[in-house]
């Protein structure tokens, strides 16, 4: 659909082999295309001009050698710092805690947290041997307790029993309770979702916090979320304190460029990958793909 990245730099810094080094107006050319291709990748725009200054400082001045083609060294020299700035290859959910570890899923409506729930419980449960539980928070939803009990039936890992009238927070409490009295290594609490952040989302997920005492707070968001990404992630990360990333959606058509924007303004690590409604897909964040993906 796009030309590559490599290919426009082609067209534009090719001619310059033997010129010794890249002169600040090639790089400055170069650079317009890497911004072009990045905001087509929808990286929030915040998040590109920092990454593009980075870039820039690389390549300025960076040695024209023959066996290389100019278009090319600025390509890598954008992957790298992709890579880089994107983290850690596959960080795994941290259980290394005393049982129950507590797991909280926050985010959007519809951003795929109760499937990405499911997901979680089945690899920990068939993978690593765990007695999961799993409860759901979201009693503003009348049908989302019972779609966890479902895929609870589905995937065979035990959910909390629904009492009608309980507040998340008083659910949160129980699951924790359940999970301890029943022998759990992990509790994983699936929280309700608004259309957008709003206050009374973020006091009910700082409540929820509380009485739960999280070790992983993982937030959960669609991989075409955007440019409103960053203000995602960074309304999450300030008010509830996340610890990592899922990021859902990643068979669709998006490049992706969430998981670079969400990444930049928590520094907080991509876990894991939705890429799939099944409940197998779900796949370890490699910074390579992401960034190969990025730039088309
Ligand atoms: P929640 O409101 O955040 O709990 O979202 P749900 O878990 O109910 O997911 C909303 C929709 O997105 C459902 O139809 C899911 O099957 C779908 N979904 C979730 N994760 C993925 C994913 O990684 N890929 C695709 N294609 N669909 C997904």
């Amino acid at each position: 659909m796009f030309e590559s990245l490599q290919e426009r730099l082609g067209s534009i810094l090719n001619g310059l082999t033997g010129r010794g080094a890249l002169s600040e107006a090639d790089v400055t050319a170069a650079l317009r295309e890497v911004r072009r291709a990045l905001i087509e990748a929808d990286v929030a725009l915040e998040v590109v001009r920092s990454f593009v200054e980075k870039v820039r400082e690389k390549a300025v001045g960076a040695a024209v050698v023959k066996s290389i083609k100019p278009g090319q060294m600025v390509v890598k020299i954008v992957h790298d710092e992709l890579v880089a700035m994107l983290g850690d290859e596959g960080k795994a959910i941290d259980l290394n805690a005393p049982a129950p570890v507590v797991i909280m899923m926050v985010g959007l409506q519809g951003s795929g947290k109760t499937t990405t729930t499911g997901k979680i419980a089945k690899r920990l449960t068939e993978r690593q041997g765990k007695k999961v539980l799993m409860a759901s928070l979201d009693t503003r939803r009348p049908a989302a307790q019972e779609q966890l009990r479902q895929l609870g039936e589905q995937v065979k890992v035990a959910t909390l029993p629904i009492i009608a009238g309980q507040s998340p927070v008083d659910i949160a409490r129980r699951a924790v309770q359940a999970g301890r009295l029943g022998g759990h290594d992990v509790v994983i609490l699936d929280t309700a979702g608004r259309t957008h952040i709003d206050e009374p989302l973020m006091v009910e997920m700082a409540d929820i916090r509380k009485v739960s005492s999280p070790h992983e707070i993982l937030l959960v968001a669609d991989a075409l979320t955007g440019q409103d990404a960053v203000n995602l992630a960074r309304n999450f990360d300030e008010r509830v304190g996340i610890t990592g990333l899922v990021l859902t959606r990643m068979d669709g058509d998006g490049r992706g460029g969430a998981a670079l924007s969400m990444r930049a303004v928590t520094g907080k690590p991509v876990k894991l990958i939705g890429v799939g409604e099944k409940m197998d897909a779900l796949e370890e964040f490699h910074p390579k793909r992401i960034a190969d993906r990025i730039l088309g």
